[in-house]
C-alpha cells in the first residue's frame, strides 16, 4: 500500500460538484492498484473570501505544505474580482510550491465534435507547456497621473536565464518522451529585449537535445495554426501570457473548456504540485449538477502520473477515453443530456469492467 496526502480545494461553485467526481475516481482507481488516500479539505474560496475577508488563512501554504499534491477545482465568484482569487490564492501556491511549469494536455477525442473542421478525432494531441511564475504577470509597475490626460501604465515582464531555462529544458525533455517535436511561441519582432532573450535560451538548450526536431513561431501567426493545424503539434512552450491564451485558445479547439485538465507542476518535487480543471467556477450552471467532470478527472489522472503510478492514470484515461466515445457520458457542453453524476458513475463502471 502507497499512502499518499491529498489536499483537496474544491473552490466555488462547479469546483465543489467536480472535485468530489474525480476523488470518487482516484478511490476507485486507488483500490485497484494498492494506494491508500489521505484527503483533506479544505473550503478555501471566494466565498470564504467574502465571509472571512480572505480566500485562505494565513498559514494556508504551511498546511499544504504537508502534503503530496493538491487537487483544485476553481475559485471565483460573482461579484468578486478576479484579481482577489488569483493574487489570494493561485498565484501564492505556484510560487511558494515553485509549480514553475503549467502542462496542460489537448486531445480531440471521438465523440466530442470540435468546432475546428480540420481538427480530425485522435489525431489532434499536444501539450502547451507554459512558464507559470514570472514573464509578463509580475507586480513590478505603476500608474502615474491618474484621471489626467497624461496618465500613464507601465507594467514590466521579468524574464531570469534560470526561469527561461528550467521551463524550457522541461519542454524538451517532455519532446523526447512524446513524438520529439517542440516548437516555441515568440513575439521577438514586436517585444525586443524579453523574447529575443527567450529565444536565445530555446536556442541555446536546444542543443542539448539532438533528438527533437523544434522551431519558434509568433504568438500571432502560432494562434492562427492551432486553428488551422491542430495536429500537427506535440510540445508547445510559451511564456506565462502567451502559454496562458494559446491554453485556453487550444481547449476550444479540443471542443469544450469542460474536458481540459492542468498541472502546476514543481518537477523537482521539493513542494506539492497542483492540479486542476482549466474551467473556472461556472456561476451560470452551478448547483444544478451538470457539470462536465472530465476537466477534473483528468486532472486528477495527471496527478498519479506525477505520483508515478503511471499504469493507474492510465487506466482513467482509458476510461475517460472510452465514456465519451460512447456518448454516455456527454454532459450538456458536448451536448448530451448526462448529469455530473452519471458522467462519472459511467467512467466508473467502463474503468471496472476494464479490469
Ligand atoms: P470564473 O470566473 O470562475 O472563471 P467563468 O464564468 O469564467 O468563471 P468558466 O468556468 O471559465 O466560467 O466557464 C465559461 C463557460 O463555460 C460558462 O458558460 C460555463 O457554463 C461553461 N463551462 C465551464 N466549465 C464547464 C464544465 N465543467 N461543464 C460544463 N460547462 C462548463
Ligand atoms: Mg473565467
Amino acid at each position: 500500500m502507497t499512502k499518499h496526502r491529498i489536499a483537496l480545494i474544491p473552490g466555488d461553485g462547479i469546483g465543489t460538484e467536480v472535485v468530489p467526481a474525480a476523488r470518487r475516481v482516484l478511490e476507485a482507481v486507488g483500490a485497484r492498484h494498492g494506494l491508500r488516500w489521505e484527503f483533506t479539505e479544505f473550503d478555501w474560496s471566494c466565498r470564504r473570501y467574502l465571509s472571512q475577508g480572505a480566500m485562505m488563512p494565513e498559514d494556508g501554504l504551511e498546511r499544504l505544505r504537508e502534503h503530496d499534491a493538491i487537487l483544485l477545482g476553481a475559485v471565483g465568484y460573482p461579484g468578486v474580482p478576479d484579481h482577489v482569487s488569483l493574487w489570494g490564492l493561485l498565484i501564492p501556491i505556484r510560487r511558494a510550491f515553485r509549480q514553475y511549469v503549467n502542462l496542460r494536455p489537448i486531445r480531440v477525442f471521438h465523440g466530442v465534435p470540435s468546432p475546428v473542421r480540420g481538427a480530425a478525432p485522435g489525431e489532434v494531441d499536444f501539450v502547451v507547456v507554459r512558464e507559470n511564475v514570472e514573464g509578463e504577470y509580475s507586480e513590478i509597475g505603476g500608474r502615474m497621473n491618474r484621471g489626467f490626460p497624461d496618465e500613464m501604465a507601465v507594467q514590466e515582464a521579468v524574464f531570469t536565464r534560470a526561469g527561461v531555462t528550467r521551463v524550457v529544458d522541461y519542454a524538451f525533455e517532455l519532446a523526447t518522451r512524446r513524438r520529439g517535436r517542440l516548437t516555441s511561441a515568440t513575439k521577438s519582432n514586436g517585444i525586443v529585449h524579453t523574447m529575443p532573450f527567450w529565444d536565445e535560451v530555446v536556442a541555446e538548450r536546444a542543443a542539448r537535445y539532438p533528438t527533437v526536431s523544434w522551431d519558434q513561431e509568433h504568438i500571432d501567426a502560432l494562434a492562427a495554426k492551432f486553428v488551422l493545424n491542430p495536429a500537427r503539434f506535440d510540445v508547445v512552450v510559451g511564456s506565462n501570457l502567451f502559454g496562458d491564451i494559446l491554453s485556453d485558445l487550444a481547449a476550444a479547439v479540443a471542443g469544450s473548456i469542460g474536458i481540459a485538465p492542468s498541472a502546476n507542476l514543481n518537477p523537482e518535487r521539493t513542494h506539492p504540485s497542483m492540479f486542476e480543471p482549466v474551467h473556472g467556477s461556472a456561476p451560470d450552471i452551478a448547483g444544478r449538477g451538470i457539470a462536465n467532470p472530465v476537466g477534473a478527472i483528468w486532472s486528477a489522472a495527471m496527478m498519479l502520473d506525477h505520483l508515478g503510478h503511471t499504469r493507474a492514470a492510465e487506466d482513467v484515461t482509458d476510461a475517460l477515453t472510452a465514456a465519451l466515445a460512447d456518448g454516455a457520458a456527454l454532459t450538456p457542453d458536448l451536448g448530451g443530456s448526462a448529469g455530473t453524476k452519471e458522467a462519472t458513475d459511467h467512467v466508473l463502471e467502463l474503468m471496472a469492467a476494464a479490469a
